[in-house]
Parts: C-alpha cells; structure tokens; sequence
C-alpha cells in the first residue's frame, strides 16, 4: 500500500472514529444494525468537573438570562409572555418490541403508599452492585404531589456526597430550566432511575437498571405526575421500554400509562453542547404549556 493510500485511510478512520464519538455522545447506540456499545452522553457529561456555586441573585439573573436567551429573535422577553409554541402531534409510544419486552412495572407497582415507605423499603439497600462504591444513597427529592417529575440517569460525585438529586454543575442548570417555566424546584420532584452512583459515572448497566428501577416506578405511582421530563437517553429508553434515541424523541410527547412523559436533553449534555438549550427551551415550552392549561 502506498502512503499516500494509506494516509488517506488513516484519515477516513480518524474521521470515522470522531463521527462515531459524536453519536454515542448524541445517545445514539445504533447505526446501520450495528449496536455501539458505549456509554451514553450524559454518563460522559456528568464526569465534568463541578463549578462553583453562583449567588442567588446571580442564579437568578441566569435563569432569566437563560430563558430570554433562548427566545427567539422579535420574541417577548420572558418577563412577559413567553412566546406560544403550538403543541406537535402527540406521538405515539415508539417502542420496539422484544428489545426491551418486561412490562411498565408502573402498571403493576401502582398502590397506596407513601414516599417515605418507598424510602424505608429501600433501605440500605445492597440488591445490584451499584452499593459497592457509592456513598449515599439518593432517592429523590421535592414536592410529593408534585406535576412535573424529572428523571435523570444517575447521582454524580456530588450527588453521592450530598444525597440530593441534580445539585452538581449539570443540577444547576436544571434550576435554571425548572425557574424559567414559571417553577421553583420545590415544586417539582427529581430523581434518577438509579439511586447509586455508577463507578466513573458510566452509564448504569442493564442489570442495574432492572434492579432499581422498580423504586422509581413506584415514586411515580405514588406522586402521580401530570408530566415526566425524560433527561437524556438512558431515561427515556428505561420510562419507555425503547432503544430510540433521544435525539430522535425529544419534543415529542410518549405516554407511559396516562402520564405524558417529555423527553429532552440531559443537563450535563447541554453544559458540553450549550447551541442544544434551545432545543430544550422547545421542549419545556411544551410541557409549560401543557401544565397551565390543566
Ligand atoms: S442502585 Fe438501586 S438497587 Fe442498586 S444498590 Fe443502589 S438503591 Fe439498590
């Protein structure tokens, strides 16, 4: 082989190897039949270090700033009416049959108890290996009666020393996008779909997963959300029982027994891709809307 034939390969393969990057960063685990075994992007996202805290007026000056950036231009500014975005066709679940064939346990964990029996039943809890290196558990937090239900992937380091959900860098953010949607985060519940953190903040395995999220299922079945926001791939794909990818659902409403679930962007990613936070903006927009008209 030539040099100049192998050079030339050696650049399609460079190339190639950063498309496919992209991809897993993007949620994408499938092109062409082909499963990428990857961990997804907000596992790699969650590994950015945290920032410092901000000041409260600070905070709060960025969660307008955040909103009024994001509108479009001629828009309102968000200290008005935030501009109306029509709601799309309501999607219809797009699940893939025998990819993920166990049923939703939310239709078969659905009963009256309390959060705080959840939480007991849980425990110190050792069922999935997750136990091994974590430091706290974190179950969630927020308004038991909650509307809106955030569920992310998994606690970070911060999370892991605090025991509270989405407090990190990628947690502020979310205070952010819950505050310009007229919210504060006392308003809204937030947990993840595993309550240890994966070692490395990889994306927890399957195994994991099915093991845990039974506990999440039941937080839904006990808060009765109007509204799930799915944050990034790994939730969405275990709410919904499908491999799609998140770039492929976001903005679309799915439903999950009743309870429209909005899948969007994960924090982490948006603070490594922030020319995504309008796509979130759109999204959240939605589920605003969908809120003040109940
Ligand atoms: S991740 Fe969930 S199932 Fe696994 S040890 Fe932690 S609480 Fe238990």
């Amino acid at each position: 082989m030539s040099k100049e034939v192998l050079d030339e390969a050696l650049a399609i393969s460079r190339e190639l190897k950063e498309q496919l990057k992209y991809y897993r960063e993007m949620g994408i685990g499938d092109i062409g039949g082909s499963v990428l075994a990857t961990e997804s992007a907000p596992a790699a996202y969650l590994k950015s270090p945290p920032s410092q805290g901000a000041s409260a007026g600070a905070l709060v000056d960025a969660q307008v700033s955040w909103a009024a950036s994001l509108e479009r231009p001629g828009a309102q500014g968000p200290s008005g009416e935030i501009q109306a975005v029509l709601f799309g066709d309501i999607a219809a679940a797009n699940q893939q049959p025998g990819l993920r064939s166990r049923a939703s346990p939310l239709t078969i964990e659905s009963r009256n108890e309390s959060l705080e029996a959840i939480r007991e039943d849980l425990g110190d809890c050792q069922r999935c290996k997750l136990h091994e290196h974590r430091r706290t558990i974190v179950f969630g937090e927020g308004n038991p009666r909650a509307k809106l239900f955030f569920v992310g992937e998994g606690p970070g380091a911060e999370e892991d020393a605090t025991g509270r959900p989405f407090v990190g860098r990628a947690g502020q953010l979310l205070d952010k996008i819950i505050a310009a949607i007229g919210l504060k985060r006392e308003d809204v519940y937030i947990a993840n779909i595993v309550k240890c953190r994966p070692p490395g903040n990889r994306t927890p395995e399957r195994d994991e997963v099915e093991t845990c999220e039974p506990f999440l299922f039941r937080q839904t079945a006990c808060i009765k959300p109007l509204v799930i926001v799915a944050l990034g791939s790994p939730a969405f794909q275990c709410l919904l029982r499908t491999r799609e990818p998140i770039t492929r659902a976001r903005g679309q409403w799915r439903d999950l027994n009743g309870i429209r679930v909005m899948p969007t962007f994960h924090p982490a990613f948006l603070l490594r891709s922030p020319d995504k936070k309008r796509e979130v903006w759109e999204d959240m927009k939605k589920v605003r809307d969908y809120l003040n008209s109940k």
